[in-house]
């Protein structure tokens, strides 16, 4: 064998490998390392210096992934993850505190508390379109809550994975917390291994992979998954407001490659051509009249997707439906913020997640029917309604069920890190975030105090009449 052949084999990540990396980390988790607040905070000041020393390779890494502007890198990647930190810096001592709790008069004299403790060894499996956030914002929930970790970022983002290796292997305590690139091989034989929770952030389809794989082990999943988030716009609204809030949401987030982005509009019929009008007016004045070469849109992350959205485009059921936009470049991997008013139902593009930049407008006669259209759906990660009608608005956040609801704007209710953020049905399950997150990494020990005083006979044999009074 050629000491290349040698080196290919050395590399391959397979169950073995994968078997054997659970088993040191469990190894060094057993230690009692990462109990201490010292040794938490210790990490979480380390990712917070990989941060703000790397700044200008990570925005590198982005825009060769996905040709994400800076800003959109710095504000929502390296400037969340940031907060994540302070947070947590801020509060920890607290959230490690043991909870005095109340005790039952059947166990007087007695004390009780609630003590959080690490879970163990846990897996992080990240996606692309957020790679540096949404692999390093779990890491720092399972660190903060004294876990090992193993991450494994997105193949489809590989410059930014190649770069959280490195900089998790330079600034973090490696006997605990490991990066393990790789696509589906790696990422199942890691799913083969044992688990103490497994955090996954994708879609629905590979959610269903890795509960199943987790269940064999009894191992809890923590899934953060999509769905088509609707945004209701009434006529009572400041319209120009709501044009730049939608925009902001649907396009200023990744070019629409956000799982909380808007993926289609409900108005009514009366309204539609005013809010076209609108959003066609403020996306020029976003991103000008020639939008495929704006600097300030992310590119479609890859081929497939590209291919993936122009299927929806050429569905039949919406030829002739495009208001604004539509221009597409295969090379550069780009698609213009492309508005399609009218849409029906059963077209492709209300059959799926859009994950991209087209907004489909749906129109119904009455505003009120817009439950009953997001309602016949899956539960989506988000909901949105522009309005200022007070019953209206609290119908909606009383009868709408998704992750998290926003009224009167779009995507911001995910940096308000005292929202859990997190799906429900189809969307997910559990949450994260500020104290969401620690806790998402933590059991709740219940723990009960006793002494030997107290010894009350009537809990035990013989069971006389007398005692089953008592
Ligand atoms: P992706 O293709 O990067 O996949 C996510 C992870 O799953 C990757 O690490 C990948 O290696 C792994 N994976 C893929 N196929 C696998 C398989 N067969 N077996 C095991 N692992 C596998 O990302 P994606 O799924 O395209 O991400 C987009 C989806 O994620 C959208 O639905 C979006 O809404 C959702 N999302 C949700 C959140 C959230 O916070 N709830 C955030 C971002 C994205």
């Amino acid at each position: 064998m050629s000491d290349e052949d040698s080196q290919t084999q050395k590399k391959v990540f397979d169950a073995e490998t994968a078997s054997s990396l659970v088993k040191e980390l469990r190894k060094n988790f057993g230690s009692g390392k990462t109990r201490s607040y010292e040794w938490r905070v210790s990490q979480v000041k380390a990712l917070l210096k990989a941060m703000t020393d790397n700044e200008e390779e990570i925005v590198d890494a982005l825009r060769s992934d996905l040709a994400k502007p800076s800003l959109e890198t710095v504000v929502y990647e390296i400037g969340v993850i940031k907060s994540s930190c302070e947070g947590i810096l801020k509060e920890l001592k607290h959230w490690m505190t043991p909870e005095k709790v109340k005790t039952s008069i059947r166990t007087f004299p007695s004390s009780a508390e609630i003590v959080p403790e690490p879970l163990g060894v846990v897996l992080v499996i990240s996606p692309w379109n957020y790679p540096m956030l949404l692999s390093l914002d779990p890491v720092l929930g399972a660190i903060a809550a004294g876990n090992a970790v193993v991450l494994k970022p997105s193949e489809i983002a590989p410059a930014t994975s190649s770069l959280l290796e490195k900089l998790i292997e330079k600034y973090m305590d490696q006997s605990i917390v490991r990066v393990v690139q790789g696509a589906v091989d790696e990422t199942t034989a890691l799913l083969q291994q044992k688990w103490d929770k497994i955090f996954y952030t994708g879609n629905g389809k590979v959610g269903r992979i890795v509960m199943t794989a987790a269940a064999k082990h009894l191992t809890p999943v923590l899934l953060e998954l999509g769905g088509k988030s609707p945004v209701v716009v009434d006529s009572n609204i400041n319209l120009k407001v709501t044009a730049r809030r939608i925009i902001s949401g649907k396009w200023g987030l990744n070019n629409g490659q956000s799982c909380i982005s808007p993926d289609y509009v409900i108005t009514t019929k009366d309204y539609a051509p005013k809010l076209v009008d609108a959003l066609k007016t403020e996306l020029q004045e976003c991103y000008g009249k020639n939008p495929l070469e704006s600097e300030d849109l992310s590119r479609i992350v890859s081929h497939n997707h590209f291919a993936r959205l122009s299927k929806l485009l050429n569905d039949d059921k919406v030829s002739g439906k495009i208001v604004y936009g539509g221009e597409k470049d295969e090379n550069k991997l780009r698609i213009a913020p492309t508005i399609l008013l009218d849409v029906p139902r059963d077209s492709l593009i209300m059959g799926e997640e859009i994950f991209g930049p087209l907004l489909p407008i749906i129109t119904v006669n009455e505003l009120e029917e817009s439950l009953d259209v997001i309602n016949s759906g899956d539960k989506a990660l988000a909901a949105y309604i522009f309005t200022t009608d007070k019953k209206f608005k609290e119908e909606f956040v009383k009868n709408v069920s998704a992750g998290g609801l926003l009224v009167n704007d779009t995507t911001l209710h995910v940096v308000v890190d005292t929202l859990p953020f997190g799906g429900v049905g189809e969307s997910g399950m559990g949450a994260y975030h500020g104290k969401f997150s620690f806790d998402a990494f933590t059991h709740k020990k219940a723990v009960l105090y006793r002494s030997f005083a107290g010894d009350s006979s009537s809990r035990y044999p013989p069971y006389t009449d007398t005692k089953q009074r008592l």
